[in-house]
């Protein structure tokens, strides 16, 4: 039996999500199938919050996640540390925690050496709250998290997109750092909601796939496409 611990890491849920949705997903998707629904989950979740169903939002989201972690699976990518790289308890913009980009409207992304800082957060809770505090979700409403976590999913589709059609290295390079900023808006909702990601994920896979209950998952392609939520 496959499970996602409440104190996992994020590298532990990506191999969970290896180990359960690994198989079917070299059988049955293409990356483009993937990333379709990562964002139709996505906007679902944006949905719950135009409806104020925080429960909507909550679920969605969390589909959402599993699907990008299948796609960093099959572009065989770490994310937890790109994530690192690009957010060392820092704004990736503005360079500081927390952000100052609205007050000193940054217009250029600051460089700064990740290595000089040692706070690398262990769990993916640990990452959580490093997102909170980089950015206070009290410093903006929902409504603005959710589009900002919409703006960064078209950026990260754009990114694949555009690997994936002229196959060149320098390309592939931008689906990583998308993929973190997306993971940092992702943690941006979840914050604005008051949603304690690693419980939730404990929760939702407890037991190998959440709707199946089996590792290797065999949900159809077809009941994955009617699946309602
Ligand atoms: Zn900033
Ligand atoms: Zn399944």
């Amino acid at each position: 039996m496959a499970s996602v611990k409440p104190t996992t890491t994020i590298l532990e849920y990506q191999n969970f999500v290896q180990q359960v949705y690994g198989l079917p997903n070299m059988r049955n998707y293409s990356v483009g199938n993937l990333l379709t629904n990562m964002e139709r989950f996505a906007m679902r979740g944006l949905k719950g919050i135009r409806k104020k169903d925080r429960e909507k939002t909550k679920t969605n989201l969390l589909i959402s996640f599993s699907w990008l972690m299948s796609i960093m699976n099959q572009f065989h990518i770490n994310i937890e540390d790109e994530i690192w790289n690009r957010f060392p308890y820092l704004c990736s913009y503005c360079g500081i925690c927390p952000c100052t980009c609205k007050e000193k409207k940054v217009k250029k992304r600051e460089l700064f050496n990740t290595k000089k800082n040692t706070l690398k957060p262990k769990t993916l809770t640990d990452f959580q709250a490093m997102f909170k505090r980089i950015y206070p979700p009290e410093t903006r409403s929902l409504e603005h998290a959710g589009i900002h976590l919409a703006e960064e999913l078209g950026e990260f589709a754009e990114g694949v997109l555009t690997f994936r059609g002229e196959h060149k290295e320098t390309d592939f390079g931008r689906i990583p750092k998308e993929a973190a900023d997306y993971f940092s808006c992702l943690m941006g909702v979840f914050n604005s909601i008051d949603v304690a990601v690693s419980k939730e994920l404990s929760i939702l896979f407890s037991n190998n796939c959440h709707v199946c209950k089996n590792a290797p998952c065999t949900c159809s392609f077809e009941l994955v496409s009617r699946f309602k939520s």
